[in-house]
């Protein structure tokens, strides 16, 4: 099934194959302020159909991206970050927005909070 995704005006959207079991709300500087619900997959996992418009913030090894005309959060991409604060840069991770999908039921599965102020 897949289920799919856009910022507000559409000029990002995305595909996903598997929609997300669950989603992590992060305390960090950054992601309390967007207020995004991330889901996680593989870079391979995600099919951007447009990225007319993509914006990138960029203030750590975080990538943050967003639509520079409507100016939702869209996504991030990271490395796989442990709970010690060390990076893996062979696991590249990318977090899509999953307020931004479309005909899914984000209520429905459970938000995971990680305490990102504090960890990175
Ligand atoms: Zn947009």
């Amino acid at each position: 099934m897949t289920i799919t995704g856009s910022c507000h005006c559409g000029a990002t959207r995305f595909e996903l194959e598997t929609p997300p079991q669950s989603v992590t709300a992060c305390t960090c500087t950054y992601c309390s302020k967007t207020g995004a619900l991330w889901a996680y997959y593989t870079p391979g996992e995600v099919k951007f159909t447009t990225l007319a418009s993509d914006g990138l913030y960029a203030p750590n090894l975080n990538r943050h991206h967003f639509c520079a005309v409507c100016g939702c959060t869209t996504f991030g991409e990271s490395p796989t970050w442990s709970l010690d604060g060390t990076a893996d840069f062979s696991r590249p991770k990318l977090a899509v927005n999953a307020r931004l999908l479309q005909d899914f039921d984000l209520a429905a599965v459970p938000v995971a909070t990680i305490d990102g102020r504090n960890l990175w």
